[in-house]
């Protein structure tokens, strides 16, 4: 088992579905990640939040075991997002976001963390990230990147440095288009494989994930759920259930990238079921393995 380090925002969102309405609740890409992926490894968190920010949230997290000697307090308020879902519940209408203590962000890791081997730059400014990668002591084992459509648009060609770096990147289906300027997913994801990484996961909602790794696919549809509430962090917490998994890995092969597609996935699939974190606070190590069961069930083709 080895350590996972994240650099990523820690929010208070807003969010407004179908299904109901939160105002200023945990969130953040790095939350969501460190979360879940602390049910696999430890982890540990490069972030800053505002004086604002509930200690009830952080202790949320250190009960996990995240470590969040990383965590900067710093003067002004906490980053803020506000989204919204109208019944397709794949695509997010960023309503509002108040970059605030984000802005002046400068991820500085301590000596005890230039060294971790596992990597994950969840989504922000793609400069920090950049930032944040170089200030490695040794290249970590494995690096992986989110990044969305605000980056995307804003910030394209500093995106696409830290890109040719990275071992692996985790895009949802819109801003894979968005990014390759390609329609067909396919080719969208063989062209961002084109700008560095090595293997692209492209999340597709409740359509699963698609995987491309050294240039064969692999697919895992979404586990199929009757209530979805809050798709908020979906993203963030497949990634910390992939990235988790494969730090407490021995070996890193195809097969084990498979597998983590399947465990991002059954992350993913708890995480939706209720606001915020709700659901994730919820769970327990047996929860994730009969889930996993569940998805092998689902898509194995000998029947019985
Ligand atoms: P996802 O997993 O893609 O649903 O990501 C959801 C999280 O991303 C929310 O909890 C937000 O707080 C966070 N977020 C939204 N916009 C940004 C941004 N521009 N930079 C960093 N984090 C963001």
């Amino acid at each position: 088992m080895a350590d996972l380090l994240v650099v990523g925002s820690v929010a208070l969102d807003s969010v407004e579905t179908p299904f109901g309405k939160v105002h200023e609740v945990l969130g953040g890409s790095a939350t969501y990640f460190s979360y879940s992926a602390s049910f696999f490894t430890q982890v540990r968190v490069v972030a800053t939040v505002g004086e604002d920010f509930p200690g009830a949230h952080l202790r949320l997290l250190g009960d996990r075991g995240v470590d969040l000697d990383g965590l900067k307090t710093s003067k002004g308020k906490t980053f803020r997002w506000v989204g919204q879902y109208g019944y397709d519940l794949n695509e997010a209408k960023t309503l509002d976001t108040q970059l605030n203590v984000l802005a002046e962000f400068k991820p500085a890791l301590g000596d005890g963390l230039r060294r971790t081997p596992f990597l994950f730059l969840a989504n922000i400014d793609p400069d920090l990230q950049r930032d944040v990668l170089r200030q490695m002591k040794e290249r970590p084992r494995l690096v992986a990147l989110d990044t969305m459509n605000f980056w995307i648009q804003g910030k394209q060609e500093a995106l696409r440095r830290v890109l040719a770096d990275v071992d692996v990147v985790t895009i949802n289906d819109g801003e894979a288009r968005q990014l390759a300027g390609e329609p067909n997913l396919i080719r969208a994801a063989r062209a961002i494989a084109s700008m560095g990484p090595r293997t692209v996961v492209v999340k597709r909602g409740e359509y699963g994930a698609l995987m491309l790794t050294d240039g064969a696919f692999f697919f895992v549809p979404a586990y199929p759920l009757e209530s979805v509430y809050d798709p908020t962090g979906a993203g963030d917490t497949f990634a910390g259930g992939f990235m988790g998994y494969l730090a407490a890995q021995e070996r890193i092969d195809a097969a084990a990238m498979r597998r983590a597609v399947v465990y991002g996935s059954v992350m993913a699939s708890f995480t939706v079921e209720d606001f915020s974190l709700k659901r994730l606070t919820r769970l327990r190590p047996a929860d994730i393995a009969d889930r996993y069961t569940a998805f092998h069930d689902l898509i194995r083709l000998d029947g019985e």
